[in-house]
């Protein structure tokens, strides 16, 4: 147990950032190809929705931007918005973040007690967390005139935690906003987006290079679709298939399918779809969204990734 106890104190020592280190987190919503988003999202302070949702871009881009929204409403050092993109003729006179006050750090390094995050992305949000959550709505933001509740990559939320969070939104709380981040709203309960108002990012160029862990994986579909072998030794290995990975795999197949629907061939995988009959795509669409919803409710991961890859497998025509 000790030991336990002096790893979390080691990590909470390492967490703490220095303001410079922090503030790149708001390096990617400041940057030019941000500009009418961040715009927008200036806009939308005036008079916020109790619940933003943000789709779309990179993981980033929206992780960036959860900050930022959070910096928005808690600095209190505000600045004209025409002066964050070096426009000076801009007429916006739209109030936005600092970025360089105390406060704008604070957010950055999550030491502002006004400003709670909650990362899905190393594992999922608990119950308890979300239990926690209600209590502190329940009660004044300390410093700021707002709270600010972000989820990043709330997809990972199990559904006990979206219920407990649904309960939460239903007893609108005059001073706690809440911002969710996910790669498509179709990830998130339908009662949780349609509680909120969603802003999507440019989505990334489909034709992105693969980074290494993707490259594998393709190929090892690649292989499977081809053969129908090697794959299920891989998937089955025991802590292999995680969410993350899972989804992963998901837009990995999802690029491909449009690619080849869009008659470009840009890898191997694209090849293999090329042969499915038309009717066929929107088959495997109906695969990947089941498997989304699987996903969702938390069900055993390699379960759901073993029976979408043996259901796009029995689409493709055997020779
Ligand atoms: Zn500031």
């Amino acid at each position: 147990m000790a030991s336990v106890k002096a790893d979390k104190a080691e990590k909470a020592n390492e967490e703490i950032l220095s303001p410079e280190e922090a503030r790149k987190i708001y390096d990617a919503a400041c940057a030019v190809e941000c500009d009418a988003f961040r715009e927008k999202i200036s806009r939308l302070r005036n008079n916020p929705s109790q619940l933003l949702h943000i789709e779309g871009g990179s993981l980033e881009q929206r992780i960036s931007f959860a900050h930022y929204w959070a910096a928005s409403h808690i600095c209190q050092n505000l600045k004209p918005f025409s002066e964050s993109t070096g426009q000076n003729d801009s007429k916006n006179s739209d109030l936005m973040p600092c970025l360089e006050c105390p406060d704008c750090y604070k957010v950055a390094a999550h030491m502002h007690a006004d400003a709670c995050f909650y990362d899905g992305q190393e594992e999922s949000i608990k119950v308890q967390s979300m239990r926690d959550l209600k209590v502190l709505v329940g009660e004044e933001p300390r410093f700021a005139p707002k709270r600010v509740v972000s989820l990043l990559e709330a997809q990972s939320l199990t559904i006990e935690s979206a219920n407990t969070l649904l309960k939460i939104l239903e007893e609108p709380s005059a001073h706690t906003l809440f911002i969710f981040t996910t790669p498509q709203r179709e990830r998130l309960l339908p009662t949780l987006i349609s509680r909120g108002f969603v802003l999507t990012l440019p989505w990334q160029d489909p034709a992105r290079e693969l980074n290494e862990l993707e490259k594998e994986w393709e190929s090892c579909l690649v292989e499977f679709f081809r053969s129908g072998a090697g794959l299920f030794a891989k998937t089955a290995q025991k802590g292999v298939m995680d969410a993350q990975l899972l989804q992963c795999i998901m837009l990995i197949i999802q690029k491909s399918l449009s690619h080849a629907l869009s008659g470009r061939e840009l890898g191997a995988l694209s090849k293999i779809w090329v042969n499915l009959p038309p009717h066929a795509f929107a088959q495997a669409d109906d695969i990947l969204i089941s498997a989304q919803e699987a996903l969702q409710f938390q069900t055993n991961t390699t379960y759901i990734a073993e029976r979408m890859l043996s259901e796009l497998f029995n689409l493709l025509p055997r020779r």
